[in-house]
């Protein structure tokens, strides 16, 4: 079997993720925050279903590869919490702002209000965006804070990952 590039390469483009799931309407972003699961690789893993309070996580087998029930998702960020991969996200568009919740492992923790350097999947710095929320470990149901912070809607689909600078 073919490697598909992504595992070649170590990340994948939003174009590859959107070939191996559904990619969300602008009308459903717009709602409410939506799950993404970003998690191609066909790995024994099932916490994301589990913890589902609606089974909008959909696996057959352990082995496949999630996709997410856009409309049944509510967006309460459990499958970001648990993620053991940190392959979940979740977005919300507002405005012309996207909202980006994600994992985020390093210390500092940013603070709520607090200006952050974007980071794409490759690690860079695409703008700056401001953290809106903060889930810390001690509060995530797994043992991943969980950040959310606001971006320009253009990178919705480019930042996974934010840098603290402080002075
Ligand atoms: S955000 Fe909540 S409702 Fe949506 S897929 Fe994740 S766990 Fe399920
Ligand atoms: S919990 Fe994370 S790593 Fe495991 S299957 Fe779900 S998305 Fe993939």
């Amino acid at each position: 079997m073919e490697i598909p590039n992504y595992l070649r390469r170590g990340y994948i483009t939003p174009d590859e993720l959107f070939s191996i799931i559904p990619r969300p309407s602008e009308e459903r972003l717009r709602k409410r925050p939506v799950a993404i699961p970003e998690c191609p690789q066909q790995i024994p893993c099932t916490p994301c279903k589990e913890i589902c309070p609606v089974n909008a996580v959909m696996m057959d087998h352990p082995n496949d590869i999630p996709k997410v029930d856009y409309e049944k998702c509510i967006g309460c960020s459990l499958c970001v919490q648990v993620c053991p991969g940190l392959a979940f996200f979740m977005i919300h568009y507002v405005g012309d702002k996207a909202r980006i919740t994600m994992p985020y492992e390093l210390l500092p923790l940013p603070e709520k209000g607090e200006e952050v350097i974007l980071l794409n999947r490759v690690g860079e710095e695409v703008g700056k965006g401001k953290v809106l929320a903060i889930v810390p470990r001690e509060k995530s149901k797994g043992d991943t804070p969980i950040i959310t912070v606001e971006v320009p809607i253009e990178l919705a689909w480019e930042v996974r990952a934010i840098k603290v600078v402080r002075k």
